[in-house]
């Protein structure tokens, strides 16, 4: 049997064989606990200390302003949950900012401060290719504002946010904002100085690290509560025994991310712009889901009218081809996922989502193989769909 062709880099990416390769002695060799006064506790300390000043060289800021996390998610949950704690603690605010259209590591841990912590979410509209725009933001915020946070590029939908003009609004107003850069940092500047965000999140297995390790970037200043509160690491945000051989392959992963960024987004981007054009060309009643041009180069997500996206996927994947959708799986009752309902799009069209992502790894002739193979598929899953929908 041939291998499954990947194009779901948007879910996670394999780990990029020269990270692994820098990660490998700091699990056996470099062993110590960076924490430790003795000389195996330097080394450890040395080599946290040294990814995080990379990390800093790439994110345009102090060192001391990084955060290492045990994933995205965990940066997100900081970020809202720390801030919101902290801001609320300061000044009163008690009132959140974001939208519909984020990762559930936003949306959830919102609904949650809004269920059990006694703030109020107001959720920013999206218009119909997902973006938030900054004027949505401009209207919404007021003196009760605790945090915004809108997503620096989405991953269901690949839309781009204008985040540097949310960030200037919301440093008008003095309200700290974050930004999910996860999906986002693969192929976008994270230069936070220029984009002006207070608060980042970013995840290493979305750019060939590891599964399980994260950073949040927190400006100096920036009111936060720790959530994991213990023996004081990470400048008392995050405690825990550091990971040394996964912060150190984030640092590598980030490092290569930034200096080979062009060379990956001129490779995938002519694909991509093929997979959207043959595809909307080739499938009657389908159309492109987020914006056409401001998204990211390697993302392209279809519906499908009529049709089981999770059984599209299952087709798929007995064809040889790993892809995603958006709508959440739930049997007997399949739901369009919050990001198609955000956009505007009907059951009938949200629920026959697909993404379809690339990566470095992505060859011409797998785009051909998946482009022949895909009509016939669509037309089959709407034939087995039937009118159940
Ligand atoms: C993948 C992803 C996350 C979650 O990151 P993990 O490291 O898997 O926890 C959060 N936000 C976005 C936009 C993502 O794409």
């Amino acid at each position: 049997m041939v291998d499954p062709i990947y194009l779901d880099y948007a879910a996670t990416t394999p780990v990029d064989p020269r990270v692994l390769d820098a990660m490998l002695p700091y699990f056996n060799e470099t062993f110590g606990n960076p924490s430790s006064v003795h000389r195996y506790g330097q080394q450890a300390e040395a080599a946290v200390e040294s990814a995080r000043e990379t990390v800093a060289a790439a994110l345009g800021c102090r060192p001391d302003e990084i955060v290492f996390t045990s994933c995205g998610s965990e940066s997100d949950n900081l970020a809202l949950r720390g801030t919101a704690l902290a801001m609320r603690e300061k000044t009163g605010a008690n009132r959140l900012l974001t939208s519909r259209a984020e990762h559930h590591a936003v949306s959830k841990t919102a609904e949650q401060l809004e269920e059990h912590y006694g703030f109020q979410v107001e959720w920013l509209e999206t218009d119909g290719a997902g973006t938030v725009l900054p004027l949505t933001v401009e209207k919404a915020v007021c003196k009760d504002t605790a945090i915004v946070s809108v997503m620096y590029a989405n991953n269901e939908i690949g839309t781009i946010n204008p985040v540097a003009e949310i960030a200037s609004i919301c440093r008008d107003h003095h309200i700290p904002f974050h930004t999910d850069a996860v999906q986002a940092a693969a192929y976008l500047p994270v230069d936070v100085q220029s984009l002006g965000m207070d608060l980042m999140s970013l995840g290493a297995h979305k750019f060939c690290g590891p599964k399980g390790i994260g950073v949040l970037y927190v400006r100096k200043g920036t009111p936060i509560f720790p959530l994991q509160t213990g023996g004081g690491q990470e400048s008392g945000l995050r405690a825990g025994t550091q990971n040394v051989p996964y912060i150190v392959g984030f640092a590598e992963a980030l490092r290569l991310t930034a200096e080979e960024r062009e060379e990956r987004i001129a490779h995938v981007r002519p694909l991509r712009d093929r997979i959207i054009g043959t595809i909307l060309e080739e499938i009657p009643d389908s159309r492109l889901t987020g914006h056409p041009v401001t998204r990211l180069p390697n993302h392209c997500s279809f519906a499908f009218k009529g049709m089981d996206g999770n059984l599209l996927l299952t087709l798929l994947d007995a064809a040889g081809f790993a892809c995603s959708s958006g709508s959440a799986c739930k049997t007997g009752n399949p739901e369009p996922s919050e990001v198609m309902t955000a956009i505007g799009l009907s059951p009938e069209w949200g629920l026959g989502s697909l993404r379809v992502t690339l990566g470095a790894g992505t060859t011409p002739v797998d785009v051909d193989a998946f482009l022949k193979a895909l009509p016939k598929l669509v037309e089959k899953a709407r034939g087995l769909t039937g009118d159940k929908l």
